[in-house]
């Protein structure tokens, strides 16, 4: 079998040097000085393999190699290349050219046939490959620029890639400028009138939204409330949650274009709604919707896009697992106590900027002690999680009930005054003093003290309401137990 290498330096003394010993082992040699010459080669001579100096003109021997190993034919031919001095670095980029081995110019003659023999074999090409590159149509684009055209490419998709990743490591933590850097890059590439975003939690959260971003045009609300329908149904694994508790959002609207209004969903001529999964869960969607017909599965980074969106979707609905374990007791499943601290001080600053009333309680099992040493810790850590259940099945915002301590627990009332805290804290004083408490098969009753404090204008901080809490707690625990007391400051 004939066997045919295609040589490309512009050294003609190593040239002559090699082809003489590549004769002597019967192969059929073919030269070329730079890559121009060599790419007419290859559709010529067919060779079985190309040997490239590392240093070719025009393009270098790797540029050359990637070129030819984008193009479905003539990537079968394998490519080696002899180097003045081969350091990791070129190995590295090398292999990423896709040439199959890199070679020191110097390195002994004979051990050069063998990667020759081994590659010939491992990348031996049938006839009718070498009948399609005979017979396939040179291009009339140079190989320099069929080059440049591929490495704009390149440079393009890693510009995009790169802007989605510094876009995720940047912004993992912050949902809402996620969501608005999401549609400013993805609305450079795809032209949309209405695209719509949705992050699933690792935890239930309170909301689920679908959030849009409207461009060129204004959309009635008849048509988000439709789409956000279409996209709802079109999401797999959502049984945790229904319709009703799919709310949405307009991130972006371009209101001045009220000429442009769309009244009807029929109106978008082209649409995609993608789900996207993790481990058989779901973890978020995209949809995009557009009135001129066109089909977005067409642009250029489609799967780069979905791949990147994949691995946003992953770190966000990670991230929202990892904060919701960060924020939460592990036993009764409130926000512990560091949540706690934040909140207290965020509630407290929010009703002094913009006055409102706040209530604060704190909430203290009686004799608690007493159910650990009679029944064992375990009949105590059921008392809490159960106490912890009822008080969260009391009020709208569980997210505002805290373990402020051992079996201390905080709740945060906002735009609550006084009279109302008190009403409610004394009705829940007496579901706790009527709730039949049954674990391993013992049956008892228990009672609770709570002390309330308000954010009376004479305190300074949050710290001293939480203070006139504790205050009234004690007084609390003094007089009796199993009762609400309120504490405003004077002794009396
Ligand atoms: P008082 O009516 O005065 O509140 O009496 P008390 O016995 O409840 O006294 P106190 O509030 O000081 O007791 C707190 C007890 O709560 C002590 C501690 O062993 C228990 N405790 C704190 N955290 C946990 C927990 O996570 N699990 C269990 N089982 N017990 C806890
Ligand atoms: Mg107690
Ligand atoms: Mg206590």
């Amino acid at each position: 079998m004939e066997r045919k290498i295609l040589l490309i330096d512009k050294d003609e003394n190593f040239i002559k040097f090699i082809q003489e010993r590549l004769q002597l082992q019967n192969f059929v040699v073919e030269i070329a000085k730079n890559t121009t010459e060599a790419y007419f080669k290859i559709f010529e001579f067919v060779p079985n393999i190309i040997v490239a100096a590392y240093d070719i003109e025009d393009i270098s021997a790797l540029q050359f190699c990637k070129t030819l190993k984008s193009h479905k034919i003539l990537r079968r031919i394998p490519f080696l290349v002899l180097s003045e001095n081969v350091k990791p670095v070129d190995k590295y980029w090398a292999e990423k050219s896709d040439v199959q081995s890199v070679l020191r110019k110097d390195t002994p003659y004979e051990e050069v046939m063998l990667v020759i023999e081994e590659l010939l074999n491992e990348y031996e090409m049938d006839e009718e490959t070498k009948e399609q590159i005979k017979n396939h149509p040179v291009s009339s684009e140079s190989i320099q620029s069929q080059t440049i055209k591929l490495m704009k490419n390149e440079i393009e998709e890693y510009t995009f890639l790169n802007a989605f990743r510094d876009m995720v490591n940047e912004y993992h933590t912050d949902e809402k400028a996620l969501i608005q850097n999401t549609f400013d890059l993805l609305s450079v590439f795809l032209e949309y009138d209405l695209a719509g975003i949705f992050f699933n939690h690792a935890q239930e959260a309170n909301k689920y939204l679908l959030h849009f971003d409207i461009k060129n045009c204004s959309v009635s609300n008849f048509v988000l409330e439709k789409v956000k329908r279409d996209f709802f149904s079109k999401m797999p694994n959502m049984k945790e949650f229904s319709i009703t508790g799919f709310g949405h959002d307009v991130v972006n609207d371009s209101n001045e274009n009220l000429d442009k209004r769309i009244i009807s969903a029929n109106e978008f001529k082209a649409s995609l709604i993608l789900p996207f999964e993790f481990e058989e869960k779901l973890i978020g969607g995209v949809c995009f919707y557009s009135k001129q017909e066109q089909n977005f599965m067409d642009f250029i980074f489609y799967d780069i896009m979905v791949r990147e969106l994949t691995s946003l979707f992953k770190t966000s609905y990670l991230f929202s697992g990892i904060e919701f374990l960060s924020v939460t007791d592990g036993l009764t499943g409130l926000s512990n106590r560091r949540q706690f601290d934040y909140s207290i001080n965020r509630e407290f600053n929010k009703s002094r900027k913009y006055p409102s009333d706040l209530c604060f309680a704190i909430l203290d099992i009686d004799h608690f002690k007493s159910v650990n040493d009679n029944y064992g810790h375990q009949y105590g850590d059921y008392v809490l999680k159960e106490v912890s259940s009822i008080i969260k099945n009391s009020f709208r915002r569980s997210d505002m009930i805290y373990r402020y301590g051992g079996e201390e627990i905080g709740i945060i009332m906002t735009e609550t005054t006084i009279p109302s805290a008190m009403t409610m804290m004394e009705r829940l004083r007496k579901k706790i003093e009527t709730h039949e408490f049954i674990f391993n098969g013992i049956q008892i009753s228990l009672t609770a003290s709570i002390g309330v404090s308000s954010n009376m204008d004479k305190l300074e901080d949050a710290h001293q309401m939480i203070e006139c809490a504790d205050k009234a707690l004690y007084r609390a625990k003094e007089t009796g137990r199993n009762q609400v007391l309120t504490y405003s400051g004077e002794d009396e």
